[in-house]
C-alpha cells in the first residue's frame, strides 16, 4: 500500500508541510504530491504515536493521540494554571475570591465576573489562571480521567488551626500528581496566629522552609484583609518561570473541560481551559463525547470573545450533548472529521458502559507484574486510630518481593472516604481499611471507579494477603 503525502496528512490529522517538514528532517525529499513508501509511512506515523496497521489505521477516536509535543521553535510561554487546596474553613474561597477581586486583569475593569470554573489575573504583564473550585476533590476526579490540568497547587493553612486530615490529604494528591506545592500561610490577621506552627507541622511531610534548610514556599498572609496576597501571586510568577511552561498558540486548540451544564435557554454549555493552541469561534470541536462548532465563547468577566489562548478558560455553547468535567476537547480542521470522530466516541462510550471497567485488583496483580505492567503497588491506608496507620504502613513495607516496590501514597485515620477513593482511582492503587470501612459515597465512586478496597481486622492478614498477592498465590475472593 502506498499513500501520498496529502493522503497521510489527512489521515494523521495534520498540515502537509509538517509532514514536508518532519519527512525532510528524516532525509527524505518530498512533494505534498509523492507517493510514500511503507517505511516512511511508519516512520511518520510513528512520529505521532500512530501504529502503522496492514491497511492505515488509526485510532482517530482516542482524543489523547492528538496531544502531540510542538516544536521547540513554536512554542512560547503560558501562565500557569494553578488550584488552592486544603483544610475545609482555612480560608481557600476566600482566597480565591480575594485575589479575584484586587485583581481583575487590568484594563478590564467594568466586566461583570462570571462564574465560569475558572479565572485569569495580570500580575506584571503576566497573566495567572485559578480554577474556581477549591479542595483536590475536584483536582483528582480530574486526574482519575486522565486530564493533567493544574500546574501548581496552592494549599491554604489557618495559622490558627495548623494542619488538619484535609491539608494532608491535600498534599498528598499534589504529590502523587508531581506538581509543585507552595503552601500559603492564612488568617495571619488573627491573634492565634501561629505561623512557626504550621511550618513545624509540614516539614513532616518533607515541606520545608528556605529559611530551614528546605525548598518549600512559604507566604504569611490574610485572605480577609488582603495583606500578603500580592506576595503569593509574585510567588507564582516565580514558580511558573522555574516551570518553563510552554505551548504553541499557532496550532487547533486542545485542552480539558473544567465544568459543563445543560442551560435552559443556551443548550450545553461548557467551560474549557485551553491547555495548548488557540481556540476560535466557528472552530470543529470534540468534546469528550460530544461534538459542535464553538457557535458563542464568554471569559470569565462574561465578555464576548472571538479566540482563547494558551491556558485561558471559556465558556462555549455550541455541542450537541453535555460534555463531563475532565473530558479532553480537541479541534478538527473540518466539521465532518469533528463530527465523525464525536460519533463514534460517543458509540464508544455507551459500549464501554455495558462492559466492566476495572483497575488494579490484588487478584490480577501477579498477571500484571509478570507482563510488566505493574512495578509499584501503590496502597491507600486507612485506620481506625494513629497507631494502627503506623504500624500497619511499618510492616508493608517490610515486605520484600522481586520486582514490585510497595508505594504508600496516602494513609489516614477514619473511615474510608471518597477522596480517597478518587487518588487511589487516579494512582491506580489499592484501599486497604484496617478496622474502617468505607462510607456510602466511597463505596458508591468505588464501584463506579472499579477500585479495589480490602478491609481487615489484623495486621498481619492485611501482610499476608499483600505478600501473597505479589507472589501470585492469592485465592480468589468471590
Ligand atoms: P474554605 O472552606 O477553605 O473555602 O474557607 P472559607 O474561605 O469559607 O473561610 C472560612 C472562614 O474563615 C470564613 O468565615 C472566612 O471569613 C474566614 N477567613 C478566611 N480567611 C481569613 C483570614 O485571612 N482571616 C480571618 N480572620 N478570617 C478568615
Amino acid at each position: 500500500d502506498s499513500l501520498t503525502v496529502a493522503e497521510l496528512a489527512k489521515k494523521l490529522y495534520k498540515e502537509p508541510s509538517e509532514i514536508i517538514k518532519k519527512l525532510f528532517m528524516l532525509g527524505v525529499m518530498a512533494t505534498i504530491n509523492q507517493e510514500l513508501d511503507k517505511d516512511s509511512i511508519e516512520l511518520i506515523a510513528g512520529e505521532y504515536g500512530v501504529e502503522v496497521e496492514e491497511e492505515i489505521r488509526i485510532d482517530a477516536t482516542d482524543l489523547e493521540v492528538y496531544f502531540t509535543e510542538d516544536d521547540a521553535e513554536q512554542v512560547q510561554e503560558r501562565p500557569s494554571v494553578v488550584t488552592i487546596m486544603g483544610h475545609v474553613d482555612h480560608g481557600k474561597t476566600t482566597l480565591l475570591d480575594s485575589i479575584r477581586n484586587t485583581k481583575v486583569t487590568a484594563g478590564e475593569a467594568g466586566g461583570i465576573t462570571q462564574h465560569i470554573g475558572a479565572y485569569q489575573v495580570e500580575v506584571e504583564g503576566k497573566k495567572i489562571t485559578f480554577l474556581d473550585t477549591p479542595g483536590h476533590a475536584a483536582f483528582t476526579t480530574m486526574r482519575a480521567r486522565g486530564a493533567k490540568v493544574t500546574d501548581i497547587a496552592i494549599i491554604v493553612v489557618a495559622a490558627d488551626d495548623g494542619v488538619m486530615p484535609q491539608t494532608v490529604e491535600a498534599i498528598n494528591h499534589a504529590k502523587a500528581a508531581e506538581v509543585p506545592i507552595i503552601i500559603a500561610v492564612n488568617k495571619m490577621d488573627k491573634e492565634a496566629a501561629n505561623p512557626d506552627r504550621v511550618m513545624q507541622e509540614l516539614t513532616e511531610y518533607e515541606l520545608v522552609p528556605e529559611a530551614w534548610g528546605g525548598d518549600t514556599i512559604f507566604v504569611p498572609l490574610s485572605a480577609l484583609s488582603g495583606e500578603g496576597i500580592d506576595n503569593l501571586l509574585e510567588m507564582i510568577i516565580l514558580v511558573t518561570e522555574v516551570e518553563e511552561l510552554k505551548a504553541n498558540p499557532k496550532r487547533l486548540a486542545l485542552g480539558t473541560v473544567i465544568e459543563a451544564q445543560l442551560d435552559k435557554g443556551r443548550g450545553s454549555v461548557a467551560t474549557l481551559l485551553v491547555q495548548n493552541g488557540t481556540l476560535k469561534v466557528g472552530d470543529p470541536i470534540v468534546v469528550g463525547n460530544t461534538y459542535g462548532r464553538v457557535r458563542a465563547m464568554v471569559n470569565d468577566l462574561g465578555r464576548r470573545v472571538k479566540d482563547a489562548g494558551p491556558s485561558a478558560p471559556v465558556e462555549i455553547t455550541g455541542l450537541n450533548d453535555v460534555p463531563q468535567a475532565g473530558d479532553r476537547f480537541v479541534v478538527f480542521e473540518d466539521e465532518k472529521t469533528a463530527r465523525s470522530v464525536g460519533e463514534a466516541r460517543a458509540t464508544q462510550a455507551l459500549q464501554a458502559q455495558r462492559g466492566e471497567k476495572s483497575k488494579v485488583s490484588l487478584e490480577t496483580l501477579f498477571e500484571q507484574m509478570k507482563q510488566g505492567e505493574m512495578k509499584d503497588l501503590n496502597l491507600v491506608l486507612k485506620a481506625d486510630v494513629q497507631g494502627s496507620v503506623e504500624a500497619l504502613a511499618a510492616s508493608l513495607l517490610k515486605i520484600e518481593v522481586e520486582g514490585v516496590n510497595i508505594r504508600i501514597i496516602h494513609t489516614g485515620v477514619g473511615a474510608i472516604n471518597e477522596s480517597d477513593i478518587t487518588l487511589a482511582s487516579a494512582s491506580n492503587a489499592i484501599v486497604i481499611g484496617f478496622n474502617v470501612r468505607p462510607d456510602v459515597n466511597a463505596k458508591r465512586t468505588a464501584e463506579a471507579e472499579g477500585v479495589e478496597i480490602r478491609l481487615h481486622r489484623i495486621i498481619y492478614k492485611v501482610m499476608e494477603e499483600i505478600e501473597a498477592a505479589m507472589k501470585g498465590m492469592l485465592d480468589p475472593e468471590f
